[in-house]
């Protein structure tokens, strides 16, 4: 074991500050990594103050992270895919039980035995896994993910869980050219959703409550924006969506938005609001509607997803802070000011 710097939480209502966490020492199959950049997702948040308590409840101290991306200082005798100085990443998984038929299909997200990357039980030390607001990491080769050395690298960590996230249901829902897909808030899920819709062809439009993000939005690539707070523009384009992804982290009323929906019309699901949603039978009746989840991606499409970014230069934008404005960061995100991610430049760390 050895020590390495972090920031954490030591309950629901305490700020972060500055501690020192065990890591393990990298063993056969594992890589040792100096983080350099960790996006802070709207996760970290929920889980850092206990939001997702009847689901998945923290364990303190809580240190969150699963944007990350860094380069190998070590790898164990038989690690075969890593060498020293890598540049790699790691998302919202470390380990899973590698057996099941989830495993198998490439759908690590839904291995009952899978460790997330914090927050989760920690088999080789006990306790809980640590995530990435430290300066180093152990995981093992098969959770590591392959960086595009051509690609910012402050941008490319929120790719490991904003940009997976939004890609897998995306991609799921197969030939979008022409086809009308939303994308339902602008934050760091959505303004990835944005970039990847416009890559795959689709005709783009943003759903948003804050008005100030109209022009970005356009920048980012969508073809139009609806103020979702104003009636009018709302029912000038109900029924007219075929696929609409909501990222809203917050509790809202989703019947708004199926309605905007067409004929067999599909809206999926990737925020994760603490309180459950209320849905209207009849919204999704009328028109033969569906209503879906989707959990982040497994391994492989990770790696996908990230050769996509690199071959179509795609990163997440990023204003890039050092880890001791990550309180206030907190506090900007639940206000919803964030362009678009924070990215956490990991050297600030050093200084501690
Ligand atoms: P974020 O950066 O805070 O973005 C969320 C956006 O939702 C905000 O920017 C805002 O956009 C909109 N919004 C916030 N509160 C709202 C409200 N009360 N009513 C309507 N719109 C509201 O968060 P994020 O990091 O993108 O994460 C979004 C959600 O996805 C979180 O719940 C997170 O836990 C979840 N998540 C899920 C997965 C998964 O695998 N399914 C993975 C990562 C994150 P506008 O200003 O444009 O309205
Ligand atoms: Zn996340």
């Amino acid at each position: 074991m050895y020590q390495a710097k972090a920031y954490s939480v030591a309950s629901a209502a305490s700020p972060f500050t500055s501690a020192t966490i065990q890591r393990r020492e990298a063993t056969e199959r594992d890589v040792q990594i100096e983080i350099l950049f960790c996006g802070v997702c709207h996760s970290d948040l929920h889980t850092a103050r206990d939001e997702w308590s009847s689901v998945m409840p923290t364990t303190y101290p809580c240190v969150p992270g699963h944007e990350i991306v860094g380069r190998v200082t070590r790898v164990g005798a038989s690690v075969t895919k890593f060498k020293k100085d890598d540049l790699v990443g790691v998302g919202c998984m470390v380990d899973s039980d590698h057996t099941c038929p989830n495993c198998h299909d490439g759908f690590e997200q839904f291995c009952p035995g899978s460790t997330f990357t914090y927050n989760s039980p920690d088999k080789h030390l006990g306790g809980v896994t640590y995530g990435g607001y430290s300066e180093s990491i152990v995981v093992d080769e098969r959770f590591v993910l392959s960086v595009p050395v051509n690609l910012n690298l402050a941008g490319v960590a929120p790719l490991l869980c904003a940009g997976i996230t939004t890609y897998s249901p995306i991609r799921r829902w197969g030939d979008l050219t022409g086809k009308k897909v939303g994308i339902v808030g602008l934050g760091g899920l959505g303004h990835m959703g944005v970039k990847f819709a416009r890559a795959f062809g689709a005709h783009v439009v943003v759903f948003t409550t804050s008005p100030n993000k109209k022009e970005d939005a356009i920048r980012l690539g969508a073809h139009e924006v609806i103020i979702s707070t104003n009636a009018e523009e709302m029912r000038a384009h109900a029924g007219t969506f075929n696929f609409i992804l909501d990222t809203i982290a917050a509790d809202h009323d989703i019947n708004s938005y199926i309605n905007m929906l067409g004929r067999d019309g599909n809206i999926t699901l990737v925020g994760a609001p603490e309180t459950p949603l209320q849905v209207s039978a009849f919204a999704l009746l009328f028109g033969r509607k569906s209503l879906s989840g989707s959990l982040i991606g497994g391994i492989a499409e990770t790696q996908e997803m990230l050769d996509f970014c690199a071959e179509h230069s795609i990163t997440s934008d990023v204003e890039v802070i050092p880890i001791q404005k990550i309180n206030e960061a907190y506090d900007r995100l639940l206000k919803s000011d964030v362009k678009y991610r924070f990215s956490i430049d990991m050297a600030s760390l050093k200084a501690e």
